[in-house]
């Protein structure tokens, strides 16, 4: 049988359509060079997966921003204040706003950290369809020999994470959003004999609503009806889907994509989708990670599917579109080699989705088996990925949370500390200026030494702690000079860490994040942050706050290890970690701060499965800060406001401070702290630092008295809402020094 490929990267090998994209923004190019370059990404896109032998490539899965965006334009959802755009105007300025007009909001995909632009809905707007694109690439792809499926996303999962500018639901718009779609079905049915049409619906992996379930099978009734000429393939990932799965069943659609690497669940449907004439696509090549397949593991799937599935109605493919994965090892010339062999990204995906198809159908074994099956033993066996001390010290720890309840140790610390009503600080990272980034990269490529660089760092250390003292923000950081990113910065100090090169994973736009990978136990070798905290403190006789990254949001941010459970590399991290604050404690650093930016992300798809992850989400945050003492005050901050479904895991953290993103949303969201009773001091940001604008001293004032309505004054803080690090110093001086004049006005007026 046949190989199918949900998607694959479209960024480029090199990065090729970011370059172009930033280029034509900063008008050093035309846009038909854009053009000229996308279409040269498609067809080498298309020709790595047609010489790897797969069957079933897709056209529009490129995209030059994102391909909800591209939906939203294929339907004619632009919001009003863009109307009067046309073309590569409208669609960018949707993207990314332009002089006039807000961009469009962003948020993540699913669990992924690919983000999406969310569309707007109105009941009073009319649609129309716009099949320009989808039509091009189709005979684009053609006229190379090559016929594509067309990737569309369905309607189903666009209505549900689009958000209505009039009240009401995204899907009761379903019936002006549904006959677009027939339209459009209608038209490409004239473009050939057999047309088959991935329809992406993963919003079917989240618990679905009543209203959702409903909705499935008059829409691919439907759907499915509009033309013989045209297969269709509902396809899904990143979890199971077995509710819209029983359904979809009893609809006339060709095929139904299941994810069997995040969605084990799945195989339950397997029984009631075999005795209809559906076909399966199967997804079994992890799309979202980067070791190679282990091969015992991946026969056991396979031995599964064929347990409860014809083999002749089966088709191999990805779990989910290869988007999530780096696109090539072929750059990687640091890597240690043996790592790499452990290794595959998205071109090397494709080979070993071949090669599954070749086992799973002919049974054969070989060379290239026999290699991946030494791989995997070499793997496992492997000295570099098994720390004995640290699997020893891991499962025998006994300290899992520090000492005394938060009543007691709030009065400790705040002897210890010296703070009064409302104190003041920020989050811990000031302005990276070109010249700290100057210096970080100097240093990486040898044309400064160590000394020098960290007399460069000093000086940055000198000159922000000077600031704060002059400003008289109470407690003061070091600015995190040293750092280009809060988890790559500890990644590259732990042992079981490695970085490619190349290793870069689309973000949003024309942005990327290159992941580290954690491959092997984790363990700290020698004290990360020390130096540089205990530097800022000797500068000072203010109390300085000590900065490190927790290990869920360390753990959210890399590519993981999957030969262990990832609660267990979390647990490892945390233990790391613990050593960490123990140590800043002793060099007599009393407050540390250890970040927890992502901690939000990790939580799972579906609901059944969120308590087994707060549990150990929560046990290794605290282990982490466990060796701190009664008087040592612990700090978290998380990037996010809405706190209303996880507030009581937040509060089991058990952090005695934690600083939030609640800026933009007044005192809204805050509320839920009061309303459970929230005992721990809170920092909820006064002002949005993501906006270059400098807040006044009196629109801070306000804001602090709308925090004052909702919390005691005994338990706030006063800081801003994230770190400082993406600002100017332009904007930053002004900005903190009427935080802190605007705090003690307020102090004044209690
Ligand atoms: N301490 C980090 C900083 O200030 C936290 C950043 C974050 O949470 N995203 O940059
Ligand atoms: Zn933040």
């Amino acid at each position: 049988m046949s190989t199918l490929v949900v998607g694959f990267p479209r960024i480029g090998e090199q990065r090729e359509l970011k370059k172009v994209l930033e280029d034509y923004w900063a008008k050093k190019v035309e846009f038909s060079k854009v053009e000229e370059v996308a279409k040269d990404l498609r067809k080498r896109h298309w020709h790595y997966q047609k010489d790897a032998g797969i069957e079933y490539i897709s056209s529009n899965d490129f995209s030059l921003y994102d391909n909800m965006l591209d939906t939203a334009i294929m339907l004619g959802a632009v919001p009003e204040r863009f109307r009067e755009l046309k073309g590569q105007e409208l669609y960018f300025a949707m993207a990314r706003g332009d002089d006039k007009r807000v961009a469009m909001e962003m948020t993540k995909w699913f669990n992924t950290n690919y983000h999406y632009i969310v569309p707007e809905l109105s009941a009073n707007d009319t649609y129309s369809l716009n099949i320009d694109k989808i039509k091009s690439e189709y005979f684009e792809a053609k006229s190379l020999g090559i016929k594509t499926k067309i990737n569309l996303i369905g309607p189903i999962t666009f209505l549900s994470l689009s958000k209505r500018i009039d009240r009401g639901e995204p899907l009761e718009l379903h019936g002006k959003i549904l006959p677009l779609y027939e339209e459009l079905l209608v038209e490409i049915a004239k473009w050939d004999d057999e047309i088959v049409i991935q329809i992406d619906e993963p919003i079917f992996v989240k618990e679905p609503s009543t209203k959702m379930l409903s909705l499935i099978k008059p829409t691919y009734d439907k759907l499915a009806s509009v033309s013989t000429k045209i297969k269709i393939i509902v396809s899904t990932y990143f979890e199971h889907s077995n509710e819209a799965t029983k359904v979809l069943v009893h609809t006339p659609i060709w095929a139904i994509g299941l994810d069997f690497i995040h969605g084990k669940e799945n195989f339950d449907a397997l029984e009631t989708l075999s005795q209809s004439d559906k076909v399966l696509i199967a997804g079994v090549v992890d799309g979202r990670n980067v070791w190679r397949i282990d091969l015992k593991k991946s026969r056991e799937i396979l031995e599964k599917i064929e347990h409860s599935f014809p083999k002749n109605r089966t088709i191999l493919s990805t779990s989910c579109s290869l988007l999530h994965t780096p696109f090539t090892l072929k750059y990687e010339e640091k890597l240690d080699n043996e790592i790499k062999s452990w290794l595959s990204f998205a071109v090397e995906k494709l080979d070993e989705l071949k090669l599954l198809n070749q086992l799973y159908f002919h049974g054969s074994t070989n060379e290239k088996i026999e290699e991946i099956l030494e791989a995997n033993s070499s793997r496992k066996a492997s000295a570099q990925i098994h720390n004995q001390e640290v699997q020893q010290r891991v499962s025998s720890l006994t300290k899992l949370q520090r000492e005394g309840a938060f009543e007691e140790r709030i009065k400790l610390q705040r002897e210890e500390i010296g703070y009064g009503t409302l104190p003041t600080t920020t989050i811990g990272s000031f302005p990276q200026t070109a010249e700290v980034r100057r210096a970080r990269k100097d240093l990486k490529t040898g044309a400064i030494g160590e000394e020098a660089y960290k007399a460069k760092m000093r000086e940055y250390i000198d000159e922000c702690i000077a600031f704060q003292e002059e400003i008289d923000l109470d407690i003061l950081v070091h600015g995190e000079p040293e750092r280009n990113d809060m988890v790559e910065y500890f990644g590259q100090m732990l042992e079981g860490f490695a970085f490619t090169q190349n290793g870069w994973v689309q973000s949003y736009g024309s942005r990327c994040v290159k992941p580290p990978l954690i491959y092997g136990d984790v363990s700290r070798p020698k004290p990360m942050t020390v130096e540089w905290i205990t530097y800022a403190q000797s500068k000072t006789d203010r109390v300085v706050k000590g900065m490190l990254t927790g290990p869920v949001t360390i753990l959210n941010w890399s590519f993981v290890r999957d030969d262990i459970e990832r609660s267990e590399v979390s647990k490892q991290i945390a233990v790391a970690i613990c050593d960490e604050v123990d140590d800043l404690q002793k060099s007599g650093i009393k407050i540390i701060q250890v970040d927890e930016a992502a901690f939000k992300e990790g939580y799972p798809l579906r609901a059944s499965k969120v308590k087994a992850y707060e549990e150990w989400a929560v046990r290794d945050f605290k282990i982490a800060v466990s060796t701190a003492k009664k008087e040592t005050q612990i700090h978290t901050h998380m990037c996010y406001s809405e706190f209303n479904d996880i507030i009581k895991t937040i509060e089991a953290m058990d952090a005695d401070v934690i600083s939030i993103e609640t800026a933009r949303s007044g005192n809204e969201l805050l509320k839920i702290f009061k309303e459970v009773g929230y005992k721990q001091e809170v920092g909820p940001g006064v002002y949005d630092i993501h906006s270059p604008r400098v807040p006044s001293v009196e629109e801070i004032k306000t804001q602090i008295k709308l925090l004052l309505e909702v919390l005691p004054k005994e338990q706030l803080w006063i800081n801003p809402d994230c770190g400082l690090k993406t600002r100017k110093w332009e904007e930053v001086k002004p900005a903190l020094r009427n935080m802190v004049i605007a705090t003690k006005e307020v102090r004044g007026e209690l």
